[in-house]
């Protein structure tokens, strides 16, 4: 199909855009539509499989069946780009405020002076002693908070620091084993960063380099400071950050379509008048950014310089980009006929590419996940058949998502919700030491890891009430297993074959809990198993181009977004703030307003990369 060419330039009132989905990833790009683009919100169409606003931090349960906190309690580390969100998003209690401000409050923090005070608040808790890795010695459970214990020995330093100096676009599909030898994997600092983020030997070296980069030089100030008021408030994350969100948009009369499914985007070769230059190269660099233009929604059209990037990543015999647009989505809401949506060349297309969520599988305090939904071909979501169409269309400019939905060994995950009807504060005191004389301080929230268990379990015990109809004398915790294809000591059956109840027998028996102690525990408690076979997809080792730019390039209408795009220098351990981050980078491309933010990103990747030289660690 060949649109005909552009005439004159749109301007915001006639612009409609379509955004996939309805997870926190769109929300905050119809946000930033909204609030800097200003659409018409009549003209913002969000299309969502489901029938509710959320996606994946959408919980379920009750204290009655036990809850499932779905995208759980791994640290957000929210930063910048959901503050920027959350600001624009106004409070439903306080007029005049902001959902950012309701949060500074409910954390104590004036709003003048929130970062400061925040930072403060995080130094002083990086001075206090807090447990965040549990080992077992002959004494019994080691408790090791960061600040003391994390050290490196000379040798994994110098790994450390040779890995850290190299560049990236070295590191290639490599893995993190290739960089380290087994010492390193055995030890605390190895501990803390890969149950933090999810990170497995076998995973790409080039996103734990990243990491390293961000938060390798003082891995206290990244956990022991947990919660922080940008990753919730009064309840789970989902009723803090996106629920509100959700709702500010549909009051404000955005276009939801709900129970309605995209499966294909339409592409057309773009007009002659584009000029040729603009088309034969990639006109953004990854971060999606284009030098400054004026406020002008046709600036979608206009010719855009080529930049050092696009230089750089296009090879003198690569074949030029051919100049394309959406023309259509084909979308098909539940019990009704195909639609085709007739995209014009100034709208706007948001896609939000794979689902870490997809294949999910649920068991109960009685049951195991069932395990047929954990092979690779089945239960692939919307998301990510739509990604497999598209990299089916164009794998140069929308991505490999094969690399990343295939491999479900090594990106798959356990977690499990445990609500307690009793015996929460027993957990709490044996992980903190209470009662034994060396209590380590307690956080209001703890994140705490298992290192020698089998399974390599991770605790989060979150302010409680974590849910709004919580009752008092009910507390809710979650947790995750970085290997649930091993067997546990005390079950003798892999996680995954696990029920509720024996996955938490085996936590209590490695949290060294006696017979009868643990058996009131499991009386009072409901424990709620979720396999993910692609919680940790994102950070599968990948080559360069897997992983499509925020705007692809020689494609005007389009933005990719989600935690499958590549956005340099950042890193996607922080899931929501990376898709946050690229839902506003796309926005801003597609209506022209990327300049102001431009030299702040490029400000922000430098500083991160000058952490390597940062002092490591040391013993
Ligand atoms: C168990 C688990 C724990 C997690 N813990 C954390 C954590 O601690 N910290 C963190 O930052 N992140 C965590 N995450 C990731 C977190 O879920 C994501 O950051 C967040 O949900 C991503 O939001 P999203 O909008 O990109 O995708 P999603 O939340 O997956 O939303 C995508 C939406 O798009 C819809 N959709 C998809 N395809 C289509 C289509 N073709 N047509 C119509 N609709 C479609 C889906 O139905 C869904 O509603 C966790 C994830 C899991 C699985």
């Amino acid at each position: 199909m060949r649109l005909p060419p552009q005439t004159q330039e749109a301007t915001a009132p006639e612009i409609h855009a379509y955004i996939l989905g309805a997870g926190i990833t769109s929300l905050s790009a119809a946000v930033h539509l909204l609030q800097e683009g200003h659409l018409p919100a009549s003209h913002i169409h969000i299309l969502e499989t489901l029938d509710q606003a959320g996606g994946g931090t959408v919980s379920c349960g009750d204290a009655e069946q036990g809850y499932h906190y779905r995208a759980g309690g791994m640290p957000l580390l929210n930063g910048e780009a959901m503050a920027t969100l959350l600001a624009e998003v106004p409070s439903e209690t306080h007029p005049g405020k902001s959902v950012l401000d309701d949060l500074y409050e409910y954390w104590g923090l004036s709003a003048s002076s929130a970062h400061q005070q925040q930072q403060q608040q995080q130094q002083q808790s990086s001075e206090c002693h807090q447990t965040r890795l549990l080992r077992r010695s002959k004494h019994g459970l080691v408790r090791i908070d960061c600040k003391r214990s994390t050290n490196l020995g000379l040798r994994d330093r110098m790994e450390v620091f040779r890995f850290m100096n190299k560049r990236e676009t070295v590191l290639g599909r490599s893995r993190i084993s290739d960089y380290f030898g087994k010492g390193f994997f055995g030890g605390c600092y190895w501990g803390v960063l890969s149950t933090t983020f999810g990170f497995k030997p076998c995973h790409s070296a080039a996103e734990f380099h990243r990491a390293l980069h961000r938060f390798g030089h003082d891995l206290s100030h990244l956990t022991s400071s947990h919660p922080r008021p940008l990753d919730g408030g009064q309840y789970n994350r989902h009723e803090s950050l996106v629920a509100p969100t959700a709702r500010f948009l549909r009051d404000q009369g955005v276009d939801f379509q709900f129970k309605t499914t995209v499966s294909d985007i339409i592409f057309a070769d773009a007009p002659d008048t584009v000029p040729s230059s603009s088309s034969t190269a990639a006109p953004t660099n990854s971060r999606g950014s284009t030098p400054a233009r004026a406020n002008s929604f046709g600036s979608a059209h206009q010719k855009l310089p080529e930049d050092d990037d696009s230089k750089k990543s296009r090879q003198p015999e690569q074949q030029p980009y051919p100049p394309r647009l959406v023309s259509a989505i084909i979308a098909h809401p539940f019990n009704e006929p195909e639609q085709t949506i007739r995209v014009q060349p100034h709208d706007i297309v948001l896609v939000s590419l794979g689902s870490a969520m997809s294949g999910s599988s649920l068991g109960s305090n009685t049951t195991a996940p069932p395990l047929y939904q954990m092979e690779a071909d089945h239960e692939l979501d919307e998301n990510w058949l739509l990604w497999l169409e598209l990299t089916t269309k164009d794998p140069r400019r929308l991505g490999n998502a094969y690399n990343f939905c295939t491999r479900l060994e090594e990106s798959r995950l356990e977690s499990f919700t445990i609500t307690l009807r009793a015996g929460g504060n027993c957990i709490i005191d044996r992980i903190t030491g209470a009662g034994t004389g060396i209590q380590t301080v307690k956080g209001n929230g703890l994140f705490v890891s298992l290192i020698d268990a089998p399974w390599v379990v991770s605790l989060h015990v979150p302010p409680q009430p974590v849910f709004p109809d919580q009752p008092g004398h009910v507390q809710v915790l979650w947790g995750y297993a970085l290997y649930p294809e091993r067997k546990g000591e005390v079950v003798q059956k892999t996680m995954l074959e696990c029920t509720g109840e024996e996955i938490l027998r085996e936590v209590l028996a490695q949290l060294n809990f006696k017979d009868a102690e643990m058996e009131r525990i499991l009386q009072g408690a409901l424990t709620v198993p979720c396999v993910v076979p692609r919680m940790a997809a994102g950070l599968l080792p990948r080559g360069e181009g897997n992983r499509p730019r925020v705007i692809p390039p020689a494609i005007r209408n389009l933005g990719l977004i989600g935690q499958f795009v590549e956005i340099e220098g950042e890193t996607g351990v922080t899931a929501m703030e990376y898709s946050v981050l690229g839902a506003q980078m796309a926005v801003r491309k597609l209506i022209g307003r990327q300049a102001a933010t431009e030299e702040h990103q490029q400000h922000k990747v430098k500083e991160s990369r000058k952490r390597s030289w940062l002092p490591l660690p040391c013993a």
